[in-house]
């Protein structure tokens, strides 16, 4: 197997008590998974919404182990066709979990062919074409779908009306990644100070997919330049070496304070424009770089466009 990907998989945490961070999100969701044990009954359709890389998936993979269930792996890009919605629902057993990722990119046929699947364990078949055609009804075992989405604000009201149980992930807080990155460190073998984890945790942008990716960079400088021990003057040489700056700003945020500042001289630019300027594509600018440079106060989203804060002209401006 690929070193990388097991790697990976095993950094994933398996149970909630491994889970680092998100009490909030933890405490209900250890809750209704213990009342629905009690009650007999199917865990309620779960919407966990959230920035990419906080470990939504995680989670899912989390929620089905607790509950001893299976669990099966989509995402909404790659259901096209009613058919391979219908293929997937076939599949399922009772008691089963779907995991749709990215669910608001579902498109309305599969979104509508969704809705009796989820409401009443059913789904809908159209035979035949044109005025010979009818509908045939196959009913499914109960399962309970976990719904993933990196903006909420984009699902339909009927879909989100669905979802019972609603967890919504936020950013980690510097103490949590430090944590993450400890352990990620124990299950690799990585010898790293407290103060060296918390320098990557402080920049990993409050996501624990970036700070293993940090971890995983910094411990290849390391294992050139100090004998693989990973100390706090190692994680800062790394982390400048990798473009990192202290606040966590790389080298993709600077390109694109840069454009702010100097190119279109601090004037609201729109989306587009910013995206074709970095040859981006606009989800990445939208869900990758913009949220954490409003979250550091270096740009305001206006109705005219966007545009640098006087953090971000002061340190930008050439
Ligand atoms: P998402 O679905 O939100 O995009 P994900 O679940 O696919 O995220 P990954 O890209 O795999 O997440 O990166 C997250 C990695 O960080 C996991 O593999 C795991 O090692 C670690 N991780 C994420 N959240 C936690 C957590 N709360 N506690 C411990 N480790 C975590």
């Amino acid at each position: 197997m690929d070193k990388e990907i097991f790697v990976d998989a095993s950094l994933r945490p398996r149970f909630l008590k491994d889970y680092i961070g998100q009490d909030k999100v933890k405490q209900q969701i250890k809750l209704f998974i213990e009342a629905s044990k009690r009650k007999g009954e199917l865990l309620d359709h779960v919407l966990i919404s959230g920035p990419p890389g906080l470990g939504k998936t995680t989670l899912a993979q989390i929620i089905a182990n607790e509950l001893g269930k299976n669990i099966i792996f989509t995402s909404g890009p790659v259901l096209e066709k009613k058919g391979d919605l219908a293929g997937i629902l076939s599949s399922l057993e009772e008691g089963d979990i779907l995991f749709i990722d990215e669910i608001h990119r579902l498109n309305s046929s599969i979104e509508e062919a969704l809705y009796p699947a989820i409401e009443e364990f059913r789904l809908d078949i159209i035979i035949g074409k044109g005025s010979s055609s009818r509908t045939v009804s196959i009913s499914l075992p109960k399962f309970t779908l976990i719904g993933a989405t990196t903006r909420a604000g984009m699902l339909t009201s009927p879909l989100l009306s669905r979802f019972g149980i609603v967890l919504n992930m936020d950013y980690y807080d510097e103490d949590s990644l430090k944590q993450i990155i400890k352990r990620s460190a124990v299950i690799m073998g990585i010898e790293i100070s407290d103060d060296a984890a918390y320098e990557i945790a402080k920049r990993s942008r409050g996501t624990p997919r970036n700070a293993n990716r940090l971890l995983k960079r910094v411990h290849d400088y390391a294992v050139i330049h100090s004998n693989g021990i990973v100390d706090r003057d190692t994680a800062v040489n790394a982390l400048t070496f990798l473009g990192i700056d202290e606040d966590g700003l790389d080298e993709k945020d600077r390109s694109y304070l840069d454009v702010l500042v100097n190119r279109f001289g601090c004037r609201p630019v729109g989306l587009s424009t910013i995206s074709s300027a970095l040859s981006e594509s606009r989800n990445t600018v939208e869900e990758l770089i913009e949220p954490y440079l409003l979250r550091k106060g270096y740009i305001q989203k206006t109705h005219k466009g966007r545009i640098p804060t006087e953090k971000a002209i002061k340190k930008f401006e050439k």
